[in-house]
């Protein structure tokens, strides 16, 4: 049995492993895939407080080299399912099961794809899906925001201010998102509406150079040539297989403080599947940091 089992190998499970550590508790942290998680399709992080720019690959690489060596172990198992077995928490795996006092849920949140051909190889070559990490590369380039709740509407303002122009596409007239946006990004200039339009095909060679737009009325076929698309169609918080032991809100977030506190006791949540007003690195690893140490807190006190 270990004394705290991080799901999630991102940012936030990584930082949340380095701390535990820190505080001598023995550290099992479990991946799907392969440690990083979002942080991977960023080129160039730009936005850490961090001397030099590194990639979120070089990044992802250190901070598991750094969590290795302070002593925490990793499993390549997907976390199936959360319960209680006697004492501990048990994680369910594809391969097994693993017991420990206290539970860390980093499992992040997965964005929401249009579903287009080539939009995975893209990623990073024109498509992405953050635009504060990312809208920096596009400075003074043509770029469209797709999408029509808030995050694209934040999204389209905070490119309006870097971009050349900016197309928002969305599929219907009507706006999910906040009117006070809509109003201000009918102010802009250089932010043009593309509505009742959903993006149909990804025109490309090695990079993005232009998206063909459909009008869902009649059928006609626009082409916009760009340099970068935003996608912000909606995020799928990775919490539906715990769903049975933490409560989630209706977009499925896992409802915790900045104290990182389930309502069950010994289980904690961190980084972008929890309720909070900012996704970043910098936010994912500050909830690591604080998970870890609650976690430590409530083991010091069974
Ligand atoms: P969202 O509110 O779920 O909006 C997703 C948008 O994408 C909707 O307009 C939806 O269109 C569209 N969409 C979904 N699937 C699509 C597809 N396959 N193709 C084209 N369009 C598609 O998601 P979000 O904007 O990421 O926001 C998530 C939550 O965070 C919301 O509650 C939002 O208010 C909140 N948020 C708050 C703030 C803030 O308070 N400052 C900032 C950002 C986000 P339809 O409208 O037609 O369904």
């Amino acid at each position: 049995m270990h004394d705290i089992i991080v799901v999630g190998g991102g940012p936030a499970g990584m930082t949340a492993a380095i701390y535990a550590r820190r505080a001598s508790r023995s550290v099992l942290v479990l991946e799907a895939v392969a440690c990083g998680g979002q942080i991977l399709n960023t080129p160039d992080i730009e936005n850490y407080p961090i001397e030099a720019h590194v990639s979120g690959y070089d990044f992802t690489t250190r901070v598991e080299a750094q969590a290795r060596g302070l002593g925490a172990e990793f499993a390549f198992e997907k976390a199936v399912g959360l319960r209680r077995g006697g004492d501990a928490w048990v994680v369910e795996t594809n391969k097994g099961g693993h017991r420990a006092k206290a539970v860390i849920l980093a499992t992040g949140a997965a964005n929401r794809k249009l579903g287009l051909p080539d939009e995975d190889r893209l990623v990073g070559r024109g498509v992405s899906y953050c635009a504060t990490c990312d809208g920096n590369f596009y400075r003074n380039k043509t770029v469209a925001v797709v999408g029509g709740g808030n995050t694209a509407l934040e999204d389209a303002l905070y490119l309006a201010d870097l971009a050349e122009k900016v197309y928002l596409i969305h599929r219907r007239d009507g706006f999910r998102g906040e009117e006070t946006n809509v109003a201000r990004l009918r102010e802009r200039p250089n932010v043009e509406f593309v509505l009742n339009a959903t993006v149909s095909r990804l025109v490309a060679e090695k990079r993005l150079t232009a998206v063909e737009v459909t009008d869902v009325r009649d059928g006609s076929v626009r082409t916009i040539e760009l340099r970068g698309l935003f996608v912000a169609v909606g995020r799928i918080p990775e919490n539906q297989n715990f769903s049975s032991v933490i409560a989630l809100d209706a977009a499925g977030y896992a409802i915790a403080g900045e104290d990182c506190h389930t309502a069950a006791p010994g289980v904690f949540v961190a980084g972008d599947n929890r309720v909070k007003p900012l996704r970043q690195l910098v936010t994912a690893t500050a909830d690591g940091a604080m998970a870890a140490t609650e976690a430590v807190k409530f083991i010091n006190e069974l």
